[in-house]
This record gives structure tokens, sequence and C-alpha cells, in this order.
């Protein structure tokens, strides 16, 4: 690897284009490894940061977005012999591992609770003239570092299937787990990108009792019915909150165990608090972005002893989890339907074009493969 380069694609901040660099390949220190990206997609929280919405501060000399991704060991450092589940490892291999990096040396982590460290997204904050340079996914090279959780993908799951699996999928995986969500619970679901339609799935498999998914768009409520939901709510054709809350109680039979903000739409909070069912959970996955702001009244969840969870990241095995649901149930859902075209790194300005469009519509994700050129 010594002198060689490799392209990525550097985002100076909101406003600005891409930038496409050729930058150092790092050798792999023992314990890292040198990935190879396979396919990259645009989620929405990249779009956030694209559009100037907020997300992490862009260092000098500006960062490499992209984080949902799958890769190839292209060059394992010293010591790595094995992925995070003992399966043995090999230059070649497809792997998939968490985006953030628990830094196992602070309180949050000493308790096991990797999705809670306060340095898991540190890298993001090094600037890209820095070694090892390849801190995101729109890159031809990720460098994974020391010690970190990696998981072989099984030969069976195309790249299509596995690219969302380290960001949208094990999120949501992970946040039902969270509310403790399980057989025979009712779910309501605000937005049917991938996050809700992956939500859906995950609900379906866990066997719950009613799903309802709440969006603008008709062709993504139509893929939501085949994630097995069991109703939709349209916003397009029921405009008002009022009436959306009373088709939500009634589908649910007076209200959701748990109502799953998804949607990254700031209105949709009071709306959701007026779904859940006494005791129940309003689960909020979707507003990261730091200015938004809400306004609700506190005395209608307290009544209800109902709680407001906020979940970010997840624990690393709901990844390994995350695969072997798609293993087991990529037949019976259109998980397919998640990831748009390929489009090569060189076309990265106007995917995000495309992706801030197709946020809206199905299908969810636009990707970028940069072996494409
Ligand atoms: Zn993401
Ligand atoms: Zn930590």
């Amino acid at each position: 690897v010594s002198g060689e380069r490799a392209r990525a694609a550097v985002f100076g901040g909101p406003g600005q284009p891409f930038e496409l660099a050729e930058l150092p390949l790092p050798d792999p220190e023992p314990g890292a490894a040198l990935i190879k990206v396979r396919l990259a997609n645009i989620c929405g929280s990249d779009l956030h940061q694209w559009r100037g919405e907020g997300g992490s501060p862009i260092p000098e000399g500006g960062r490499v977005l992209g984080h949902e991704m799958v890769g190839e060991v292209a060059r394992l450092g010293a010591g790595v012999r094995t992925d995070s589940l003992g399966r043995s490892l090999r230059e070649g291999d497809r792997v998939v591992y968490p985006y953030f990096y628990p830094c196992r040396r602070c309180p949050q982590c000493t308790r096991g609770q990797f999705s809670l460290c306060g340095h898991r997204l540190d890298h993001y904050r090094e600037p890209v003239g820095r070694w090892p340079h390849f801190n995101g996914g729109f890159a031809e090279y990720y460098y994974l570092r020391p010690g970190h959780f990696v998981f072989r993908v099984p030969d069976q799951l195309p790249d299509e299937l596995v690219a969302p699996a380290n960001c949208a999928l094990a999120q949501v995986v992970h946040a039902l787990r969270q509310v403790s969500f399980g057989p025979g619970q009712r779910l309501v679901v605000q937005g049917a990108g991938a996050l809700g339609l992956y939500a859906t799935a995950v609900a379906r498999v866990q066997g719950a009792g009613v799903i309802a998914v709440v969006d603008a768009s008709a062709s993504r409520l139509q893929l939501a019915r085949r994630f097995g939901a069991d109703a939709v709510i349209s916003l397009t054709e029921c405009p008002a909150a009022e009436e959306r809350i009373r088709m939500a109680r009634e589908l649910t039979g007076g209200g959701a165990d748990v109502v799953l903000e998804v949607a990254g739409v700031p209105s949709a909070v009071p709306e959701g608090l007026e779904m859940v069912a006494p005791g129940g959970a309003y689960l909020d996955v979707g507003l990261l972005g730091p200015d938004f702001t809400v306004t609700f009244h506190p005395a209608r969840l307290l009544r209800r002893n109902a709680r407001y969870v906020g979940s970010n990241h997840y624990h690393p095995i709901a990844l390994a989890e995350a695969l072997e649901l798609l293993v087991r149930e990529r037949d019976r859902y259109p998980f397919e339907a998640i990831v748009g075209r390929r489009r090569p790194l060189a076309e990265i300005e106007d995917a995000f074009a495309g992706a801030d469009w197709a946020s809206r519509e199905a299908p969810a994700r636009v990707a970028i493969d940069p072996r494409m050129g």
C-alpha cells in the first residue's frame, strides 16, 4: 500500500461542491483493516449534513461523508484473524461494521453501553489531511480502526441488501429493543423511508399486533404494505392531524404500545404523542437536527404514564442480528426495493441532488459504487 493513493469525495460544507481528492492509502495498524468500499448509500443524515441542517462540524479541509456501507477486506492489520463472532476473516471477504467507534475508556463503554459513548463520532472531526484519511464511505477505501467490531457478510446476501444494515436496519433492531417491543404489541410508524420500512418488517418478524404506517408518499406507503404494514395513513389523503390521530387510535384499538418517529419532521411529535396508548412509548429516532424544536403538552404524556425515548446508534450485536434477519427473511419482504441504482463516485454531486428528491419517494436510498470510477 505504501505510496499508493486512492480517490475520495471530500465535503467542504453546505453549498460547496464535493471535491474528488487523491489521498494516500493507509497501511493498516495491528488490529485494523483497510476496506475496499463496494457500496455506500446516501443516508438521511448525510442529506441533513449536505443541506446544512446540522450534523458533526466539518473539520478544516473537509470530511469524507458516507457511513451506511458494505465493503471487502483489502488488507488486514497484524493479528486480525476473525470477525466479531469468531468466524475466520481473510482479505477479499465482504464485511460490515458500525460506523461509530466506542472509545472503551469511558463510564458508558465500561458498562458495555457502546451506543452511549460520548466519543463515538470523534473520527468525524479529524481533518481529511490527517492519517488515516479514509474516514467515510464515499471513497474507494475505508479505514477500519484497530479492534473495531466487524462482521463477515453471508455470501447469499447481495450488496444492495447489506449496505443499509449498519445504519438503518441495525438502528431499528436496537431501537425497538430499547422499548421492549414484543409479540402482539401495536406499532405506529411515522415515516416510510428506509428506517420506517425496516422497522415495519422487524416488528412483523417479531410477532407484532397491528402495524400502521404514516407517510405522504403513495409509493412509499405501498411499499410499507409489502413490508408487513396492516394499515397505512396518508398525509396527502388525510391532511388534518386530528383525523390521523383518530384513525391511528381506531386502528390500534385505543393507541399504540410504541409510536416510532422516523420521519425527521418536528411536527410529527405532538401528533405521534397523541397516538401512544396508556403506558406506551414514543420512540424518537429521526429528529437529530440540532435546531429542531417541538411544542407539546407534557400533561398529555404524564397522565398516560407514557415514555419519550430517544435512540441513536446501537449495540454492535444489532448489526449481526440485522444480517441474520436478512438471510432468514429476504424472500418474504422486498428488501431489494430500498436501494436504487448505483452511481459512480464521479457523479456524487448529482447523486446527492437526486437523493434529496428521492428521499421523499421510493426507493429510499441512492447508492454510490466507488468501483465504477
Ligand atoms: Zn445513516
Ligand atoms: Zn466510550
